[in-house]
């Protein structure tokens, strides 16, 4: 669907949502059926086939991935008293999740090339917490812009210091590590839908486990921990999570064009490559190894010293052209609201918030939007050689 409507904005943004007729007709299919709210059999479907892409058992269709994050989070037994371990350089809704059940969420650094969990000071952290008698709950990998953590090295400290893996799995959808699909590690995964993502259903998220008592609770925890009486007998508190029928629709049309929309995605990342290339101090954010990649968000990472300019600089001229871009996440350890939390660090989070540039990246982007970005691009590339 081109904006054509009043108001349509012309800026070209990071990362739209890429719907079309699929998505209009599943939709109005929902509708059509009577099947609105809240459950019905599209989120059904939605879940198996959600659940079977990602080589999961089992697939529980929720109203966010931060709602997601809450409840693998509280079912890996994070509580008052105990540390959930989760990446600085992340979006904060995997730290807001930790802290919704009470935890204290204590930050460990990334590998620079990745900017995905740095396995080795994983250990140094947890080796340190338990020394200090600290209980950590969960460590939660974020699998960051599309590339997945190294789950094989993560799931292995982990395993060494007996502490559940709960994979944040909200940009990867559609991405590998080891062969294995983003969502299938870790005790839980937890996806999103959110409109900026891979794939949307306009806001959304899933629960993925292998184990089919996570997955039970999962939707009971998710529907206001109702007891099987005609009366609603509560005795836990729940939540309000659920995704609707209409929506999972959405999710269903979009699965559909998963693969075609990756593949835009990884050409958009491949052009920017090429504009890049051979360009002194500047390059691709995690180009080595993207094939196995979903490419959700494509970052140019700057070191000023060699290209004699700054990131900021070039977000300054794409802002000017009516391009958005932004800098990659900024720490959770540099966030007032988490200021004083226990972090482990290594610079290397800090360094790729200073230095790295997020890029329209976006599956719905024209040709004609493509075109005006590269040449925006190679223009200030031009006027700073
Ligand atoms: C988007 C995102 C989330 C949250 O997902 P919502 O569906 O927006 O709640 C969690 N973690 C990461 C890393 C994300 O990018």
């Amino acid at each position: 669907m081109t904006a054509t409507l009043p108001g349509a904005r012309t800026r070209i943004l990071l990362s739209t949502p890429d719907v079309g007729d699929r998505e209009e007709e599943l939709v109005g299919q929902a509708v059509r059926s009577g099947w609105i709210a809240p459950l019905g059999p599209m989120v059904d479907a939605f879940e198996e086939q959600v659940a079977d892409r990602c080589g999961r058992r089992h697939a529980v269709a929720l109203s966010s991935g931060t709602a997601a994050l809450h409840l693998a989070l509280l079912q890996a037994g994070a509580r008052p008293g105990t540390a959930v371990v989760v990446p600085t350089l992340t979006f904060a809704a995997t730290a807001n999740a930790a802290v919704y059940t009470g935890a204290e969420p204590v930050f460990v650094d990334c590998e620079q090339e990745s900017g995905n969990l740095d396995p080795a000071l994983l250990e140094t952290a947890l080796t340190t917490l338990r020394a200090e008698g600290v209980e950590v709950a969960a460590v939660v990998p974020v699998d960051l812009l599309g590339r997945c953590a190294d789950h094989t090295r993560v799931a292995a400290v982990c395993e060494r210091a007996g502490v559940p893996v709960v994979a944040d799995a909200a940009e990867s959808l559609g991405a590998r590590h080891a062969s294995r699909p983003a969502g299938s590690f870790g005790v839980t995964a937890a996806l999103s839908f959110n409109g900026n993502k891979i794939m949307t259903t306009s806001g959304g998220g899933m629960l993925l486990t292998d184990d089919p008592a996570i997955a039970t609770r999962a939707r009971y925890l998710s529907t206001q921990a109702r007891q099987p009486a005609v009366h609603y007998e509560h005795t836990e508190i729940g939540y309000n999570y659920r995704l609707s029928n209409v929506l999972a629709a959405l999710g269903l049309a979009q699965l559909e064009r998963l693969d075609g929309m990756i593949a835009r995605r990884r050409a958009l990342r491949a052009a920017y490559a090429q504009v890049v290339e051979g360009v002194p101090g500047v390059e691709v954010f995690q180009r080595r190894g993207d094939q196995d990649d979903n490419c959700w968000l494509t970052a140019v990472v700057v070191d000023p010293g060699t290209a004699g300019w700054t990131a900021e600089d070039l977000r300054a001229a794409l802002d000017a052209a009516d391009i958005e871009s932004r800098p990659l996440w900024k720490p959770m350890h540099d966030q007032p609201v988490f200021a004083g939390r226990r972090s482990f660090l290594n610079g290397a989070a800090d360094r790729l918030f200073a230095t790295g540039l997020t890029l329209p990246s976006g599956s719905a982007l024209t040709p004609d939007q493509v075109g005006v970005v590269m040449t925006a691009l190679t223009d200030f590339l031009d006027r700073h050689r």
